[in-house]
């Protein structure tokens, strides 16, 4: 899960990093009440997953509190790179003198964090990574030894960046080590008027694996699953990402979804989208997964692929006759059934004899009949 920029702000506030007063708006005239608390003059900034949003038009200065109303008024609704602006943060402005970018990012390949520093932050690192590559330092941390005070200062040193931010630098590995965080990215990091060090935007990638284990309340993710289906399907506990093609593509295992899309695309066909019921897949969880892509008004044909494996095929079938008996089924289902239990299976669904229920035996001959209904649907 990738956090708000107001979500890391709190975070790094609560480790011990400067950041700007702030508060969150969804409103314009929430937005004017915000910065007279704030003092009047202050930045409004898009609250969008995504980089860029200055360039975008999506952090403007504003005077006075009239002045802010009237920019949130033009910032809300802002579509930023394909996301929808609902709410913005109002933060005192600061006084820049110097822009820095820092970082930690997992490098998988090594098994290593790597710390990222350069003394030109503010542009996107990914452009003076491009442009300069001299620019941007990478130093592999090893994440039982962590960043110390030594290595902070390596860090620093290595990015051209003063030495006071090595305390920063340390903080926000705490951050990324005790949140289980797979990214911590702070751009820019400013050296203010002042001399203090503020971090005045942030980026934090969380690890979903570690969900279970965290400690510190974030709210309601309203900003992730705007796709209603996709909230629908979490809610389910299933793993569904819509796509923007018109087969649907339901499997159990992701190796085999991930093999089912690409059949469907080889028969000429798009997937509308990516649900793994998983390996001990009941018939609840299959009757869930089907409701939900059926439930998907792109859909024209939905293909079942199952290996049964661990899940027994008798049991998706049951599932699916199940759904059968509560959802309307308007749209053809292909059925695709082998491995454990396929041959009792394949007899549940043609006892069942649904008009709308195709069989067929094999992967591409299911795939090729899904994409051909889907084609003739449209
Ligand atoms: P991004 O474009 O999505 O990365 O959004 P940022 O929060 O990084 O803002 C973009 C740029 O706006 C920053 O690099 C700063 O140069 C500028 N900016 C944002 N907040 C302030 C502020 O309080 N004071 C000043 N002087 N500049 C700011
Ligand atoms: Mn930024």
């Amino acid at each position: 899960m990738d956090l708000f920029e107001h979500q890391a702000r709190e975070l790094f506030e609560h480790y011990g990093v400067l950041v700007p007063r702030a508060e969150v708006a969804d409103s314009a005239p929430a937005a004017r009440a915000a910065a007279g608390r704030l003092g009047g003059r202050v930045v409004v900034k898009a609250q969008v997953k995504t980089g860029g949003r200055g360039k975008a038009g999506g952090v403007k200065l504003a005077a006075d509190p009239t002045a802010a109303e009237l920019t949130t008024r033009q910032i809300l609704g802002m579509n930023i790179k394909g996301h929808t602006v609902h709410r913005v943060m109002v933060a005192e402005p600061v006084e820049v003198e110097r822009e820095f970018y820092v970082g930690y990012a997992l490098d998988r390949a090594r098994g290593r964090f790597l710390a990222i520093a350069s003394a030109e932050g503010g542009m996107e690192i990914e452009e003076v990574a491009a442009r300069r590559p001299e620019a941007v330092a990478r130093i592999a941390v090893d994440p039982e030894e962590g960043v110390t005070e030594a290595k902070a200062v390596e860090i620093a040193a290595a990015g051209g960046l003063p030495a006071e931010v090595a305390g920063i630098l340390r903080r926000l590995w705490t951050v990324l080590t005790e949140q289980d965080a797979l990214l911590v990215e702070v751009n820019p990091l400013v050296v203010t008027r002042d001399g203090a060090i503020v971090a005045l935007d942030g980026k934090v990638t969380l690890d979903d694996n570690a969900r279970f284990r965290r400690t510190y309340a974030y709210g309601p993710d309203t900003g992730t699953a705007v796709d209603p289906l996709e909230a629908e399907a979490a809610a389910k506990g299933l793993n569904y990402v819509k796509l923007d093609g018109r087969v649907g593509v339901i499997g159990n295992g992701a190796g085999l979804v991930m093999s089912t899309l690409d059949v469907v695309a080889g028969c000429g066909a798009r997937p509308a989208d990516f649900l793994d019921i998983g390996g001990g897949a009941s018939a609840e969880v299959m009757a869930a997964g089907l409701s939900v892509v059926l439930g998907d008004p792109d859909v024209r044909s939905v293909l079942v692929n199952v290996f049964g494996g661990i899940t027994a095929c008798d049991a998706v079938a049951e599932g699916i006759v199940r759904a059968l008996d509560t959802v309307t089924l308007t749209k053809p289902l292909v059925v695709r059934l082998d491995g454990n239990s396929a041959a009792r299976g394949r007899a549940i669904l043609a006892e069942r004899a649904h008009p709308l229920v195709h069989q067929v035996d094999t992967m591409d001959g299911a795939a090729a009949r899904a994409a051909e209904l889907a084609a003739s649907a449209a």
